[in-house]
């Protein structure tokens, strides 16, 4: 629980709520992978890395459609 420094964990957790989260997915966010795959996470907000984001599509470095996957964190 400490390391969260993302999303905010709900005011109630079932106790066995932590079984179902994938360890090997924890929520990660990097200047390369600002975006996680928890839709709740505010991550997909950050206006600062989606602006990096689609500063990359009008780089011509990814297609809008890969950046809306990316901003949404449905990475491949
Ligand atoms: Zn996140």
């Amino acid at each position: 629980m400490a390391t969260l420094t993302c999303r905010q964990a709900p005011a109630s957790v079932p106790d066995n709520f932590a079984y179902v989260i994938p360890v090997d997915d924890e929520l990660d966010h990097t200047p390369l992978k600002p975006f996680c795959w928890d839709t709740t996470c505010p991550c997909h907000e950050d206006d600062d890395a989606i602006a990096a984001v689609y500063q990359a599509v009008q780089d011509g470095l990814i297609t809008p459609e890969e950046a809306t996957d990316f901003v949404l964190g449905r990475l491949l």
